[in-house]
């Protein structure tokens, strides 16, 4: 067989394993997690694990730290709900990264994040996420740091894709560290199974603005992002808005010079 074909049969096997693991029992998907977790550790010297806020990295927190105490850290992309900003203050050994840029100074440049699924990373993500974490890892020496990050599989066909591509543990090439996703073959059903177990105080924003995510008070990447955004921040909702108008009617006059 030749390469391509070698590839090809590789990524099935991968597929058709996550979609076992996804089926296992619970209890076996978290044993799997910590071997993982273990294994991962052996990899680099340092780790830390990425938080957002949100529940998937929280529990994926809660359970890197009963194998092992490592630190945590989390973007501020400086457009957080002000009960995330709070929420992290309160977990041990969080060290903050900001981005150098704002939400603002880059949606005007590259637009906002679009609604539609598409498999492109949005503009806001790769400048006040992705830069600043491979700024911050630029502190250590190359491959000597590996991140824990909480994706879960069945949060979207491109997480599952990592994995497919990747697997468990990889070295991150252009960040020069190394990356883990321990709980790719977790679904939100086995997040709130753990989280009801371990009983672990959840962010508020959650409750608040009824979320099922949390990410950025401004993100409009996602369907109900009008209903959430409205309440939750009238006044960023009204400048989105704006900008949303604003960006509208700029491309339409381009379309028009160009006719
Ligand atoms: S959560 Fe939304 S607004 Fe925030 S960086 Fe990601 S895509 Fe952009």
């Amino acid at each position: 067989m030749n390469k391509t074909g070698d590839k090809l049969t590789e990524y099935h096997y991968r597929a058709e394993l996550l979609n076992r693991l996804m089926q296992l029992p619970y209890e076996a998907k978290l044993e799997l997690t910590k071997t993982v977790i273990r294994h991962a550790l052996t990899h680099a010297k340092k780790a830390c694990v990425s938080i957002s806020g949100g529940k998937d990295s929280t529990v994926l927190l809660h359970i890197v730290r009963s194998v092992k105490y490592i630190p945590a850290i989390h973007i501020n992309t400086g457009v957080e709900y002000p009960e995330t900003e709070t929420y992290i203050k309160q977990i041990p050994d969080v060290t903050v990264i900001k981005p150098p840029l704002t939400f603002f100074e880059v949606v005007k440049k590259y637009g906002l994040p679009r609604t539609s699924r598409c498999n492109t990373t949005p503009q806001c993500c790769i400048k006040l996420k992705h830069l600043p974490i491979k700024q911050y890892l630029t502190n250590f020496k190359p491959f000597s740091c590996l991140l824990f990050v909480g994706l879960i599989g069945s949060e979207g066909r491109h997480r599952r894709f990592n994995f497919i591509r990747r697997g468990f543990i990889y070295a991150h090439k252009e960040w020069q560290c190394y990356k883990a996703t321990p709980l790719i073959h977790w679904t939100s059903e086995d997040i709130w199974r753990y989280i009801e177990e371990h009983e672990i105080p959840l962010n508020p924003a959650y409750y608040k603005y009824q979320l099922d995510r949390i990410g950025c008070i401004v993100c409009t990447g996602y369907k109900d992002w009008e209903k959430v955004m409205s309440v939750a921040h009238p006044k960023l909702y009204k400048q989105i808005k704006k900008l949303q108008q604003y960006k509208n009617s700029h491309q339409a006059t381009q379309q028009n010079t160009k006719k």
